[in-house]
C-alpha cells in the first residue's frame, strides 16, 4: 500500500467536507472556551486548500502537501493556522521529491508534523491542544505496520473525546483554567476530522 498524489488530494477534499459540515459545531466549541472562530478559520482555510490543489498538476506528494501548508498559513487566522501550516510543511519536507509514499515514510512524516506542532505551539501532551490528538495518532501509527483505517479512526476519535476532561494549559482556553474542563478542545475536534478523512481514504483503497 502506498499513498500517491491522488490519495492526498482526496484526503484534503474529505477533510474539507467534514470541516464544512461541522463548521458551526467547531465554532460553538470555540465559543465555549475560546473566541468562537475555529469553524470559520478552518472552513475558510480548507476551502482554499481544495481550490488550490484541484487547480494544480502535481508530480509529487510533497508538492501537494507544501501547497496545503502554504494555503493554511496564509488563509487560516488564529493559533490554528500556523500550527496546521507547520504540520503540513513538516510532512512535505520529510517527503521531499516523493511521488508515492509507503507506510514507514508516512509514519515518519506524521511524526515530524507532531514535532513541528509541539515546537511551534510550545505544547506537550495533556494541555488540551492539537497535540492531544496528534501524539496518540503517532504512537498508534508506530505500533501498526501498515495503513489501518479502523485504528486511525478509533484512535483519533477517542483522543478527541478525551480532551473534554483535560484542563487547558495552552491557547486561549488556558485563561479559563478549571472552567475549561468539560468542554472538547476545538482544535482536537478538527484534527479528528482530518484523521477520520484519512481513514476514509484508506478504506477506499490506498
Ligand atoms: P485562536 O485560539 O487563535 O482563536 P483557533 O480558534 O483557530 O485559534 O484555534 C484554537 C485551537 O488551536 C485550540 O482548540 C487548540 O487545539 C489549538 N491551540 C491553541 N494554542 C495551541 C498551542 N500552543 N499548541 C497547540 N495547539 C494549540
Ligand atoms: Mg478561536
Amino acid at each position: 500500500m502506498e499513498l500517491q498524489v491522488n490519495h492526498v488530494i482526496t484526503w484534503m477534499e474529505k477533510s474539507n467536507e467534514k470541516i464544512q459540515t461541522n463548521k458551526d459545531f467547531l465554532s460553538a466549541l470555540d465559543r465555549a472556551i475560546g473566541d468562537g472562530d475555529h469553524g470559520i478559520n478552518m472552513a475558510r482555510g480548507f476551502n482554499e486548500v481544495v481550490t488550490k490543489i484541484k487547480a494544480t498538476d502535481y508530480s509529487t506528494v510533497s508538492d501537494v502537501l507544501k501547497d496545503v501548508s502554504m494555503t493554511l498559513l496564509s488563509k487560516v487566522g488564529g493559533a490554528s493556522g500556523p500550527l496546521y501550516g507547520t504540520a503540513f510543511l513538516k510532512m512535505s519536507t520529510s517527503l521531499k521529491g516523493r511521488e508515492k509514499i509507503d507506510y514507514s515514510l508516512f509514519v515518519n512524516a506524521v511524526s515530524e508534523a507532531l514535532n513541528g506542532i509541539k515546537m511551534r505551539g510550545k505544547a506537550s501532551t495533556g494541555e488540551k491542544t492539537l497535540v492531544d490528538v496528534w501524539e496518540p495518532i503517532v504512537e498508534q501509527l508506530q505500533k501498526d505496520s501498515d495503513f489501518e483505517a479502523v485504528t486511525i479512526e478509533t484512535t483519533a476519535k477517542n483522543a478527541m473525546e478525551a480532551t473534554k476532561a483535560i484542563e487547558a494549559k495552552k491557547g486561549r482556553a488556558a485563561y479559563l483554567g478549571e472552567r475549561s474542563v468539560g468542554h472538547l478542545d476545538p482544535g482536537s475536534v478538527s484534527s479528528y476530522y482530518i484523521f477520520s478523512a484519512l481513514s476514509d481514504v484508506i478504506k477506499e483503497g490506498v
